[in-house]
């Protein structure tokens, strides 16, 4: 198959900062669109993955999914995209597209999903290679419109953060009259808290940093919950409705089971490196129920972009450059992150 060099960032191991290399993408085939990326978001993932927290990461690895940029040639038999398009491109390339998740959008939880990064590229050998490099090629069904009136830089974000909270908040059906809280405010929390509040529910905050309480606000919160004081958490118990924990690191879940009411629902969205113990008295003295949720399918990725141009909500974001992504990484391990850092990839050609 024939190939172009790009630039990118890689590491080679779990222990390595990310360094400058050169990778190959495919030339677009039939369905192919070819994008150069301008602006890439840092998740949490990136660094989960980079440093192999999860244990399933090939090397070399080159994160980032949280892609927008232009399109720059297409395939014969690309309909939806032409030249000079601007697109997003999340944390989904491929799917099988004919299993039961597939068939009904969900291609998040099919079993032959291809991740942007990290999982066996069906064209080239080796793991698919993501976001943090100067081109990418992706299918055209795994290709979202990005509406015109969002700035690219602050809705590349979207691609992960957004969709993975606005995801869940859709699903447990948040709106008018409910309490919900969302716990952490980080790249995911921020977004929760933009989308709980445009959904019309009442907001709370949980924070473990006080620093972050006049931003909470600012974001959307009603109110705002220092989570490490006992006083302020016990005085909401059994008041809410639904919570969405988007912690990346160890937390006491159980702390937050005993805030839901009577079969209030908790989803976790964050993916810390090892295992949450959950208490059984929590859980069954109210009929609470605790569960999870992944990023979310094309059809409500492109909703989600839809509705968040018609209601003009992008990321609140630091733009970096590509040689300051070990830094970044740092930062993001302090909890120092508001709210994005997005990486402008024309720093990757200097
Ligand atoms: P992030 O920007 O680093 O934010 C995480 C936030 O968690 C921090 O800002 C902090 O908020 C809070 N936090 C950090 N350490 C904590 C601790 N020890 N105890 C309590 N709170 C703590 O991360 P992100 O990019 O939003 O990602 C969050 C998690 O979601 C990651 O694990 C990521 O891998 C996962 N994720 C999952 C999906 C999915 O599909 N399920 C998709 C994307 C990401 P405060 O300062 O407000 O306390
Ligand atoms: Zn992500
Ligand atoms: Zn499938």
């Amino acid at each position: 198959m024939r190939t172009t060099s790009a630039r990118a960032y890689a590491t080679p191991s779990a222990t390595s900062p990310l360094a400058a290399t050169t990778i190959q993408r495919r030339e677009p085939t039939e369905n192919d669109v070819q994008i150069e990326i301008l602006f890439c978001g840092v998740c949490h993932s990136d660094l989960h993955f980079a440093r192999n927290e999860w244990g399933f990461t090939q090397y070399p690895a080159v994160p980032g999914h949280e892609i927008v940029g232009r399109v720059t040639a297409v395939g014969a038999g690309v309909k939806k995209f032409k030249v000079g398009d601007t697109v997003g491109v999340g944390c989904l390339v491929d799917s099988c597209r004919t299993c039961p998740d597939c068939l009904s959008g969900l291609e998040q939880f099919c079993a032959e999903t291809t991740m942007t990064y990290g999982s066996t590229d069906k064209h080239l050998s080796g793991p698919t290679l993501g976001g943090y490099s100067q081109s990418i090629v992706v299918t055209e069904e795994f290709v979202l419109r990005l509406p015109a009136n969002l700035d690219p830089a602050a809705a590349a974000p979207l691609l992960c953060a957004g969709i993975t909270t606005y995801s869940p908040l859709r699903h447990w059906k948040v709106g008018p009259g409910q309490k919900v809280g969302i716990v952490g405010l980080g790249g995911l929390g921020h977004m929760g808290v933009k989308f709980a509040r445009a959904f019309g529910a009442h907001v709370v905050l949980f924070t473990t940093s006080p620093s972050k309480i006049a931003d909470g606000k600012r974001l959307g919160a009603h109110e705002v919950v220092i989570s490490t004081d006992p006083a302020q958490m016990a005085a909401q118990t059994a008041s809410f409705d639904f919570i969405l924990d988007a912690v990346a690191a160890t937390h006491d879940i159980n702390a937050y089971l005993n805030l839901l009411k009577r079969d209030g629902n908790l989803t976790l969205v964050g993916a810390p490196e090892k295992p949450l113990p959950v208490a059984a008295f929590p859980l069954i003295m109210r009929r609470r129920s605790f569960s999870g949720s992944l990023i979310g399918g094309l059809p409500e990725t492109q909703e989600m972009l839809d509705f968040c141009g018609q209601h003009n909500i992008t990321c609140d974001i630091e733009m970096i450059r590509m040689d300051e992504i070990n830094g970044a990484y740092e930062r993001m391990l302090t909890s120092d992150v508001k709210y994005r850092f997005v990486i402008d990839m024309a720093s990757l050609r200097d």
